[in-house]
């Protein structure tokens, strides 16, 4: 999808290019270079913010799986009724169970 998004990119300021050689007119060839560079960037800033959030989204799932591997590390469970729960706890909160 991002590199998609890039080649749109490159693609469209390509054709702006070319159209703006083929329109004839000076004006005409920086109207269209102009707009192929503006819709590109539209297309680059588009590419960057997915890239972002990928990024982002690789990081909190590292950080969650981080944060449960922790948690069932910090875990104890009740010798009375099995149940798992904080190892600070002084006693079971599902059956009262004292340590
Ligand atoms: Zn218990």
């Amino acid at each position: 999808m991002i590199a998609v998004l890039y080649g749109f990119a490159v693609l469209v300021s390509l054709l702006g290019f070319i159209f703006g050689i083929f329109s004839g007119s000076l004006l005409l060839f920086f109207g269209f270079f102009l707009g192929g560079i503006i819709i590109a960037t539209l297309f680059v800033a588009l590419a960057r913010v997915l890239e972002r959030q990928e990024l982002m989204i690789q990081i909190l799932e590292t950080w969650l799986m981080e944060k449960n591997r922790n948690n069932k590390e910090t875990q104890k469970i009740c010798p009375h009724c099995q149940s798992a729960h904080d190892e600070k706890l002084k006693s079971c909160p599902i059956c009262g169970f004292r340590y």
